[in-house]
């Protein structure tokens, strides 16, 4: 993994919001769906949907069918794209293999949170690597 150009875009409110939602779960972990806007290699967070990690596990997550349908559906709505998946970690913040297998699957950054340390990372699969995407918490 190499540092790159990609750049994840998030306001302060959004990223503590992950933050008390990864404090909740742990020891599980978390997971949340991030929709916004994509320019070039610019990932801008808009919107922050919190998901349950059906299973309730320390090791993976995993969100309900229907629950990512209507994500979908109403991101439609709303213009927004996908562009990013969060998740929290109880160990450091690095893609465990299985993330990566669907990391692959789904190309945007994907930020992992350390618990409890609150170190967090994000990266993407890119031209057949996984590249790490710098995180700008932004000040609103
Ligand atoms: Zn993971």
């Amino acid at each position: 993994m190499h540092s790159s150009d990609y750049e994840l875009i998030i306001n302060e409110i959004d990223f503590k919001m992950l933050i008390e939602h990864a404090k909740r779960n742990y020891p599980f972990e978390a997971c949340a769906l991030l929709f916004g806007k994509i320019k070039g290699n610019t990932y801008r967070v808009n919107k922050v949907l919190l998901a349950e990690n059906i299973l309730n596990s320390s090791v993976s997550f995993k969100i309900d069918e229907n629950f990512l349908l209507n994500a979908y559906e109403n991101a439609e709505k709303e213009g927004l794209d996908l562009v990013a998946i969060f998740h929290s970690h109880p160990a450091l913040p690095y893609p465990s293999s299985l993330d990566k297998k669907f990391m692959a699957l789904n190309p945007v950054p994907w930020v992992i949170l350390s618990m409890p340390s609150l170190d967090f990372k994000a990266h993407i699969f890119k031209n057949n690597s996984f590249i790490e995407v710098h995180i700008v918490r932004e000040e609103i």
